[in-house]
């Protein structure tokens, strides 16, 4: 059997006297530990030496180490209450746990670099353990990690704001992203003036006075805090949204067609089972044709495969409105990539003359917003605010919330966004300097 002090490095804990091993019916190794006397009635919150309290419930408490080449690790240790001056009577502090928890220091930061990189089942396959408690050990290791929060709002210069829906579109959680580095710097529950002010209330007159800008979707609550808060910056507008406003409105003519095409369509004779004569009338399949193109049509002409391509083709003869509705889509997309204001205010005239003349009511009413924000778009090429990267970390922030659709607790899922979207760093226990420094020098 390995000595006592093999055992505490390879467990990699501090202030920890190891007692027994033993190795159980299941193949499980329960080591029972102790810790160093300096380290014995702590307060578990606060870490100061308080007097004892009591033996707790059972006296004695397990926690789950990180697995030894598959056999799970178990550590033992008698458990105490204390009673601190500050938090009154509470579980005493263990040097290789964080409080309230039932894994090491070592295993919660190997489970949190595996949920931000690896898929939920994997985790929960690898590390053993179910979805749900993953969600608790994010929230802590995260709030570790996360020594200086304040510190993400020093030198911000473009901003983006966002809302986003979880729980089938009932709750939905603002977010806070920089644009220069791509990261996101504040979460909150809820949506709307009250919750974003919440933000800008926690930054300094100086913090505030360096945003030049501040993107979103084209909602009246942004604009309010904006005017309000920051009033020297500029007003911007995410191109995907308003991409997106022309995908619905685009929608909305496709389903027109189809409907209009249904109807038109006579009603068929029923076939008899089997194979059809080869004189047999051909069934009308346009309604179909018309029901299955949304994903078609809803991509950039560049982007087609050849079967899309000869859809599109097929629409633009046989239903040119929803063709020039396609067109109306496309074209409001480009402005976008237009290099010089100049050049963008000429294409986005174009379109809004053209939208507006087009006697397709969705689009007409399409060109009405795009007038109201004006301003805002044109600011968007202005400040050089690329689609792509606010869409790559819009898609990031979706998926982080998709990912944490089993958590209960709204805290643990923005824990679990901020450990996959901003600049916190989950270092795998051998990445770390003091594992570095005690193992490697
Ligand atoms: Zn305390």
């Amino acid at each position: 059997m390995l000595n006592k002090k093999s055992i505490k490095t390879i467990l990699n804990v501090k202030h920890t006297c190891i007692d027994n091993v033993t190795m159980l019916a299941d193949t499980s190794i329960m080591i029972e530990v102790h810790a160093t006397k300096g380290h014995q009635c702590r307060c578990g919150i606060c870490g100061k030496k308080s007097k004892f309290y009591d033996n707790g419930n059972q006296g004695a408490r397990t926690w789950r180490a990180c697995d030894w080449a598959g056999h799970k690790i178990i550590l033992v240790a008698p458990s105490c209450r204390v009673n601190c001056p500050i938090h009154g009577v509470v579980t005493c502090q263990f040097p290789w746990a964080r409080h309230d928890s039932k894994f090491t220091y070592k295993f919660e930061e190997m489970t949190a670099w595996m949920a931000v990189n690896c898929s939920k089942t994997a985790v929960a396959a690898y590390m053993r353990i179910s979805w749900n408690t993953v969600g608790p050990i994010i929230a802590r290791v995260e709030k570790d990690l996360d020594i200086n929060p304040e510190e993400r709002f020093n030198n911000l210069i473009r901003i983006g704001v966002d809302e986003t829906s979880y729980r089938k579109g009932h709750k939905y959680i603002t977010t806070v992203v920089n644009h220069d580095t791509g990261n996101v710097i504040w979460v909150a529950q809820g949506h709307g003036k009250t919750i974003f002010e919440k933000f800008f209330k926690q930054l300094t007159p100086e913090q505030r006075a360096s945003i030049q800008l501040v993107s979103g979707d084209g909602a009246k609550w942004i604009d309010e805090c904006v005017r309000e808060y920051c009033p020297n910056a500029n007003r911007c507008i995410d191109p995907f949204h308003v991409i997106e406003w022309a995908m619905d409105a685009l929608d909305n003519v496709r389903v027109e067609t189809w409907r209009e095409a249904k109807k038109n369509t006579p009603s068929q004779p029923k076939t008899k089972p089997g194979r059809p004569k080869k004189d047999a009338p051909k069934k009308d399949t346009t309604a179909t044709e018309i029901k299955n193109s949304k994903i078609a049509l809803g991509k950039s002409t560049s982007n087609l495969t050849p079967n899309q391509q000869a859809k599109v083709e097929w629409i633009a003869k046989t239903e040119p409105r929803l063709y020039r509705a396609y067109k109306l889509k496309e074209a409001l997309r480009l402005v976008f990539y237009n290099d010089t204001v100049e050049e963008a205010e000429e294409a986005l005239t174009a379109w809004v003359n053209w939208a507006r003349h087009c006697r397709i009511p969705a689009f007409v009413e399409l060109q009405r917003k795009i007038v109201r924000h004006w301003n805002a778009i044109i600011n968007t090429i202005e400040y050089g605010l690329t689609n792509a990267r606010i869409e790559a970390i819009n898609n990031k922030i979706k998926l982080s919330i998709r990912m944490a659709y089993g958590f209960r607790n709204i805290e643990n899922m923005i824990a679990m966004i901020m450990l996959r979207c901003s600049d916190i760093k989950v270092q795998l226990p051998w990445e770390q300097e003091e594992w570095i420094s005690f193992f490697c020098i």
